[in-house]
């Protein structure tokens, strides 16, 4: 058996290790579940709830904690990690609400000669791979639900940030234990086998749920896989955002939600604007002021807490980051603020938030997801088509609308290729709200009533009661 070393991105250290599961454990793990499945499916919704309400009580209780935890294994500021755990309770809370409004439905049949029952029932044992960037969010985005619906799960926590996880799975153990739940409705496998395990998993046929979130690139590997026994799959993939500044926008108010929309988690989020595409009459200015906010925040390590900027989660991430910088500048784009390492720091794998302007139509930099603090910075022409540029892009995860009239900014909403559309937002995310994508960025909800819905499978029964 050996360990997971689990390292400090803003030392580039080793700080702590967690046991490896291997394919004999991860079966192990779907015996337990699949053995709990019975008792737990068919437990009162009521009792499903509390323990979810008491998992986000303990949340709360432990945010400080946990908040710390995703510091040291994932390097963002502790200022959002103490936000990503209140998003990540607020999961438990929302679904604890749902558990009980599981509703199906009876309707006469229209041709008459009997009824139409509808029933909504757990779809089985679950299998959850969730990424580095949000460690509690993207697994408390998935257990919530799939408790809620009375699936049991097996879930992976991605090999760079399995810390968060164990504490998470520590708070769902003892909410189950204190309702007397069976053991195995919850186990998680963290993994340097991500592959050998995945196949060992998908592979069995007790599991009958994939809820996955990650890489695009892995996504298609992992339907592929799922398609040989047709297992029921969530994808919620990766993104490449549009941001469009129209020259009616409150310019402020634009600056404010880029700030946001760009620099959450260090721009490694699925959600990160990566194109921002602004009327030719004010890019200069948006630019200009982007690069004053974005040039000025202090970057370091995500434990001291005048840090807004902290490393990326890898060596590897900082080299795609400087390799699209290059690209971009190589092509003709101008460094308006940041472009490289900071001077100051030399160790931890930190990136200076940079802004790029007059960046062209065929850079890298627009075709791929950055995922890390730089915005690119594109003019658009007056009266030109923006829309067909913004969803000229094989992703449709989200996309962001700046202007002065709402109505304009609903009309381009609903063209926008994208599961999510925020206008004058820079953050749309919300537990009881649906978020997803289109295109090659998922399959699927999670959040809002359609995330608890991803658990159930529907069953039709006719019947005449004369
Ligand atoms: P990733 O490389 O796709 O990894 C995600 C998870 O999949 C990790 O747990 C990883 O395990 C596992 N994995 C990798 N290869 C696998 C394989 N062959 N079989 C089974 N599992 C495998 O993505 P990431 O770099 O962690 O995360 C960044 C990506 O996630 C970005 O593209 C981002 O946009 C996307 N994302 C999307 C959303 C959304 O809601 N749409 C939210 C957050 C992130 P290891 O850790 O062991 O490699």
């Amino acid at each position: 058996m050996t360990d997971i070393e689990v390292v400090d991105p803003s030392t580039e250290e080793p700080f702590a290790s967690v046991v490896d599961v291997e394919v004999a454990g991860a079966s192990a793990a779907v015996d337990s579940a699949a053995a709990a499945f019975p008792e737990w499916s068919d437990t009162a919704p009521r009792v499903r709830s509390t323990v979810l309400r008491r998992a986000f009580e303990l949340m709360v209780e432990r945010s400080d904690e946990l908040a710390e935890t995703i510091v040291r294994e994932n390097g963002k500021p502790i200022a959002e990690a103490r936000g990503e755990v209140a998003y990540a309770a607020e999961f438990f809370r929302w679904f604890s609400e749902e558990a009980v409004r599981l509703h199906g439905s009876v309707v006469r049949a229209p041709g008459g000669g009997g009824h139409q029952v509808v029933m909504l029932q757990p779809v089985g044992v679950s299998y959850l791979i969730t990424p580095w960037n949000f460690p509690a969010a993207m697994l408390t985005r998935k257990v919530g639900p799939a408790l809620a619906a009375g699936c049991t799960v097996v879930a992976k926590p991605a090999a760079q940030t399995p810390l968060t996880a164990v504490a998470l799975e520590a708070i769902l153990h003892q909410a189950l234990d204190e309702v007397g739940a069976p053991s195995g409705v919850v186990n998680l496998i963290p993994t340097v086998d991500a592959r050998g395990v995945t196949a060992a998993v998908l592979g069995d046929p007790r599991v009958r749920k994939l809820s996955f979130t990650g890489s695009t690139e892995v996504g298609r590997v992992l339907l592929a896989q799922a398609a040989q026994r047709v297992v029921n799959c969530s994808m919620e993939l990766g993104g490449n955002a549009p941001f469009l500044v129209f020259a009616d926008a409150d310019l402020d108010l634009a600056v404010e939600g880029a700030m946001v929309a760009k620099l959450r988690h260090n721009g490694e989020t699925c959600t990160a604007a990566n194109r921002f595409l602004v009327e030719a009459p004010v890019a200069g200015e948006f630019a200009r002021r982007l690069a004053v906010a974005m040039g000025s925040l202090p970057v370091g390590p995500g434990l001291d807490p005048a840090t807004r900027l902290g490393p990326l989660i890898d060596e590897a991430g900082r080299a795609k980051v400087e390799r699209l910088v290059q690209a971009g500048v190589d092509g003709g784009a101008r460094v308006l603020t940041g472009g490289g390492r900071p001077a100051h720091l030399r160790r931890g794998w930190y990136h200076e938030a940079t802004v790029l302007s007059e960046v062209p139509a065929d850079s890298p930099l627009l075709s791929e997801e950055v995922f890390g603090p730089v915005a690119s910075i594109s003019p658009f022409e007056p009266g030109e088509d923006v829309v067909a540029r913004a969803n000229g892009v094989e992703h449709g995860l989200i996309a962001y609308v700046f202007t002065g009239d709402l109505g304009r900014g609903m009309a381009v909403a609903e063209q926008l290729e994208a599961g999510m559309v925020g206008i004058n937002k820079g953050v749309v995310s919300d537990p009881a709200a649906p978020f997803g994508g289109v295109k090659q960025s998922g399959l699927g909800r999670e959040g809002g009533h359609e995330g608890l819905l991803a658990y159930t499978e529907t069953k039709y029964v006719a019947v005449d009661w004369g």
